[in-house]
């Protein structure tokens, strides 16, 4: 029903042809008791919800989030986990959803995926000449709460959190953006094609160039060394286009 609301708004919205709304107010919590209700799997796309107020900022849509009870995975998590690094950076990655460690410290890919994304950033960034490091890249997910157990989000949960991620980008105006596995893909992309499909090749998200790789967490699992070799080449072309 709830999902049912938001389409009945988007489809207002693009009959009156408006694209940004000046909303303070997001998106309805749904009552609490609905919160734990499991919902079951969908193969729709996910629409990040266009919700980007004018002059709108990060420090504007933390407060905005306050002390998120939108969806059930905040029963459980421990921190909001926003983003971190460069606020004026031309790169923002985006992950899937906080882990066990960035739950606790509440910052994104503090983990092992976090440790071997800070590798692949500084060492691609070193061989190629481009002197960048983590710090100057801004870092975030689609989802801000962790998932139990560190399920994939579902569609809902990534639609209700992806208001924000829209805004934080539309506030970044980045000149690119990394997506990290499959599931930042999907928040982005109006694909239904697989990452090996969609890796290494330039998409857009509103205008904003989109360049899709492979998960550090998936990168991490020892079989994988192909698939290194070919996230360390999507940086590379990634790094060239925002840095030279
Ligand atoms: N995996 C993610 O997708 N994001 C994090 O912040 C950590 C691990």
């Amino acid at each position: 029903m709830h999902r049912d609301r938001i389409r009945s708004y988007l489809e207002l919205y693009r009959d009156l042809g408006i694209k940004t709304i000046y909303r303070r107010q997001t998106l309805p919590s749904p009552a609490p008791e609905d919160l734990s209700v499991p919902i079951k799997k969908e193969k729709d796309p996910v629409i990040l919800t266009s919700l980007a107020p004018a002059g709108d900022s990060l420090e504007q849509i933390r407060l905005d989030i306050g002390d998120c009870r939108r969806c059930r995975l905040s029963e459980k998590r421990l921190s909001i986990v926003f983003g971190s690094g460069n606020e004026k950076s031309r790169l923002v990655f985006v992950g899937e959803g906080p882990g066990a460690d960035e739950d606790e410290q509440g910052l994104p890919f503090v983990g092992r995926a976090g440790q071997l994304l800070t590798q692949m950033i500084e060492n691609t960034a070193a061989k190629e000449g481009i002197p960048i490091q983590r710090s100057d890249v801004y870092i975030c997910n689609v989802v801000k709460c962790r998932p139990p157990e560190n399920r994939t989000p579902l569609p809902d949960e990534m639609q209700t959190c992806g208001q924000f991620l829209y805004r934080q980008i539309m506030a970044l105006q980045p000149k690119a953006i990394c997506a990290l596995g499959g599931t930042a893909m999907k928040a982005l992309l109006d694909t239904k094609e697989g990452i090996t499909k969609q890796r290494g090749k330039w998409h857009k998200w509103q205008e904003i160039p989109v360049m899709v790789t492979y998960h550090p967490s998936y990168l991490l699992r020892q079989y994988n060394q192909q698939a290194r070799r070919e996230a360390w080449e999507d940086l590379k072309t990634l790094f060239h286009f925002v840095y030279d």
